[in-house]
């Protein structure tokens, strides 16, 4: 009623525009901010948004180029399970402990960070990539590099693959590690031969992603792989001002039993000092006390340091946003605001992409990409499909294929649809375990076919803005 108020136009015409979009809703419903954009157009109006953050009076500190210095880079650790990411993680941990730190005891608290000669990196201590992905899809953009293990003595595996593919996604820059080298019957250069069949060539054969061979049983490599990290590091050149307010992002968050919320958070800019206020998605409290990955009490921790700290009154997710404000009751009531908000929209309405929405969008003529991962049955269908999506591409609408492969549609690829707004077509293929119920709740459009002809007419209908709704 709101909306209608502000665009004088009867609150029975906004409800039918809302049906026509297949929203059932009711006067007093909050419409989401996709949804606003289309029924506000259909009146000819156009939305602009001062945004939650403006309301929420989040200051954006603009920085002065002289406030900018380097800071560490962030890395993931991604690949196929049993291919050694948990092994080389815990082996940089160990042999980068410089002398004056060893009075520390190692705490896993989500992320460490190393000293390499002068400088430092620092690791999310959670492998793989649903974690990975589970953040992008809260909208936080975390890891600079990922370190993509694959085992020397095995082939380029579905989830290596997978790893590639989510990196990609996220437009992260990619180093492989081939790990254990050490055993007799380590094959590197097949791993390297399947990856460039991939499209992935490495420096050492004339491409541009960088490799390394290593062992994490014996450590060999390892050192080469972070000055290759370092030098990756140095292209991207990550820069944050260290005098300002910090802001970062929640790696984990428990309970714990003695000391109440701990929640590790990644200062991203800024420096986060002890009795700052802050608020981390849906919680809020002062800083009591902070911890590095050794258990060492630190006063502040600036850009790209992870750390734990005490003093929240719950545990924020991970993936939330942090923020420090001067007023510890405007944290307060900005976290109670977004848990209410959060309430109401519990009954969320529709946040990604059906295809019957891309079709609606196209119709508009404001839509540039279509996002598509495809599962299928058989690798000669998976391409079949793939060759023929793509050439659905016009000079309007990109079709991009983020991530292929045989085998039934995983909750991995459901997040990794949601984080990049994608839909997922399934050839011959179904949803397994949980991702039906996750593509249900994130509202991820999966499209299972059996017939190449159906998948390709239904996309070309989507493309043409003329699909008509799925029975
Ligand atoms: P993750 O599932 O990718 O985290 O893999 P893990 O780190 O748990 O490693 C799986 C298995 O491979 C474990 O038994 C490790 O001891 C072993 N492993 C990992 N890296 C190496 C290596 O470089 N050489 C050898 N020989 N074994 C390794």
């Amino acid at each position: 009623s709101e909306v209608a108020t502000m665009m004088d136009v009867p609150v029975t015409n906004i409800i039918s525009s809302c049906m026509m979009l297949g929203m059932m809703v009711t006067m007093n419903q909050r419409l989401d901010a996709e949804t606003l954009v289309i029924v506000a157009e259909e009146f000819n109006y156009k939305v602009e948004f001062i945004g939650a953050e403006v309301e929420e009076s989040i200051e954006e500190v603009v920085d002065k180029p002289e406030d900018l210095i380097s800071r560490a880079p962030i890395i993931t650790v991604m690949g196929h399970v049993d291919h050694g990411k948990t092994s080389l993680l815990d082996y940089i941990r160990k042999a980068n402990i410089v002398d004056g730190e060893s009075g520390g005891i190692t705490q896993h608290i989500g992320a460490y960070s190393v000293n390499v000669g002068d400088e430092k990196i620092a690791f999310l201590d959670t492998p793989g990539h649903e974690a990975f992905t589970a953040m992008r899809a809260r909208g936080a953009q975390v890891t600079d590099l990922v370190i993509i293990v694959a085992a020397a003595d095995d082939d380029v595996m579905p989830q290596t693959k997978e790893a590639i593919s989510h990196a990609q996604a996220a437009g992260v820059p990619i180093i492989f590690a081939i790990n254990k080298i050490d055993k007799p019957n380590a094959n590197p250069d097949n791993v390297k031969t399947q990856l460039s069949a991939m499209n992935l060539l490495i420096e050492e054969w004339g491409g541009s992603i960088q490799s390394q061979d290593i062992s994490a049983k014996t450590g060999q490599g390892i050192e080469e792989l972070l000055e290759k990290v370092l030098l990756e590091a140095e292209i991207l050149e990550l820069k944050a001002n260290l005098n300002k307010n910090a802001v970062g992002t929640v790696v984990e968050a428990q309970l714990d039993k003695g000391r109440g919320y701990v929640t590790t958070i990644l200062v991203q800019a800024g420096t986060l000092k002890i009795g700052d206020y802050i608020l981390a998605g849906k919680n809020s409290g002062k800083v009591k006390a902070m911890f590095d990955d050794k258990g060492r009490k630190l006063n502040e921790a600036g850009p790209s340091t992870p750390v734990s700290i005490l003093g929240l009154d719950g545990a924020p997710q991970a993936g939330d946003k942090f923020n420090v404000f001067e007023d510890e009751r405007e944290a307060k009531q900005i976290a109670s605001k977004r848990s209410q908000l959060q309430r109401e929209q519990s009954v969320r309405t529709q946040k990604t992409l059906t295809l019957d929405e891309i079709g609606r969008r196209i119709a508009l003529g404001d839509f540039k990409e279509l996002n598509i991962i495809l599962k299928g049955d058989v690798d000669g269908s998976v391409e079949a499909l793939t060759d023929s999506f793509q050439k659905l591409s016009t000079e309007e609408i990109q079709v991009n294929i983020l991530h292929k492969g045989v085998g039934a549609i995983t909750e991995s690829d459901v997040l990794l649809a949601t984080a990049s707004d994608a839909i997922i077509v399934g050839f011959n293929v179904r949803p397994q375990g949980n991702a039906r119920m996750v593509a249900d709740r994130e509202e991820v459009d999966i499209r299972t076919y059996s017939i190449i002809y159906d998948a390709i007419n239904d996309l070309k209908d989507a493309m043409e803005g003329m699909l008509s709704p799925e029975m």
